[in-house]
């Protein structure tokens, strides 16, 4: 026997012992050993060190062993992304937070000029500007981690009234308890401030999740033996407990917020990947 066969025969031994080979490649192996010291010598040090039982493993448990471990791969690759993909989320969510600034540092950054009835606003920053009734308008200012990191603040200049409709008041919003105040026009209110309070919906949103998983709790309870039904059970309270992690992520366990829309836009984009986590996991323990 020559040394080119000697590597062939050293390269397949691993799957020779685990009976990965076809049958003629089986027999190849086999004659060639019979007659090389070399190669059987290989061999029996392989099977010591794997310390593989012969003939336990049969040709179909081999295939199968191989099929299950491409899956694997793929699985990871999955699981990989998915993480990716949530980690790319949350800092996003984490850099762009809106860091409101409060009225009596934005004073001089948020001034208004009218001029022959386009009223404008300057100021440095991100802006929220909401229009609350017929001529009056409210602007929030905000920083993000994002713009302090990377010196991307920009001074720019706003026209409030694009198609020049009537604007007789401008609140500056502070969004953090404090009185909304008139930088512009007349104060329509004679008593006391207006203040703008932080939205609510994001807790309504996560009391009605927790509530709605407990009811689908108590039918998984009730319906434990009927697969069928237990799996779609199991599908929908995956749905809840995917939006429950993911509103804890984006807000904390406070879910007041000033940005309750932007927040509530990312828990839904995150939701989506914690929810194929929890699946993955859940597929994993029912298979193993
Ligand atoms: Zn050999």
């Amino acid at each position: 026997m020559n040394n080119v066969n000697c590597s062939i025969i050293k390269d397949i031994l691993p799957l020779y012992i685990d009976n990965l080979i076809s049958e003629d490649t089986r027999k190849f192996v086999e004659n060639h050993i019979q007659n090389c010291d070399e190669c059987r010598k290989e061999l029996s040090l392989l099977k010591t060190d794997l310390n593989v039982p012969e003939a336990i493993i049969n040709e179909q448990d081999g295939v199968a062993i191989l099929k299950k471990l491409r899956l694997d791969i793929r699985k990871k690759r999955v699981f990989t992304g998915i993480l990716s993909a949530i980690i790319v989320i949350l800092s996003f969510a984490y850099l762009t937070a809106p860091e409101y600034l409060p009225y009596t540092e934005s004073l001089e950054i948020a001034a208004a000029k009218e001029n022959n009835g386009s009223v404008t606003l300057s100021f440095t920053g991100e802006y929220e500007l909401s229009q609350r009734a017929q001529g009056v308008y409210g602007i929030s200012l905000y920083d993000t981690i994002w713009n302090k990191l990377f010196n991307t603040e920009k001074k720019q200049t706003i026209i409030v009234n694009p198609n020049g409709e009537a604007v007789n008041t401008i609140y500056y919003v502070s969004n953090g308890g404090q009185e909304d105040k008139v930088i512009y026009g007349e104060n329509p209110i004679y008593n006391g401030g207006v203040m703008t309070l932080p939205r609510l919906f994001l807790n309504y949103y996560i009391t009605l999740d927790i509530l709605i998983a407990l009811v689908l709790a108590v039918f998984f309870l009730m319906f434990r033996k009927k697969e069928k039904v237990k799996a779609i059970i199991v599908k929908m309270l995956f749905v809840l407990v995917s939006y429950f992690v993911s509103h804890v992520m984006i807000t904390g366990f406070n879910a007041t917020s000033y940005s309750a829309t932007r927040d509530f836009c990312l828990i839904l984009l995150l939701a989506i990947p914690i929810y194929f986590i929890a699946y993955i996991f859940y597929e994993k323990k029912k298979n193993s």
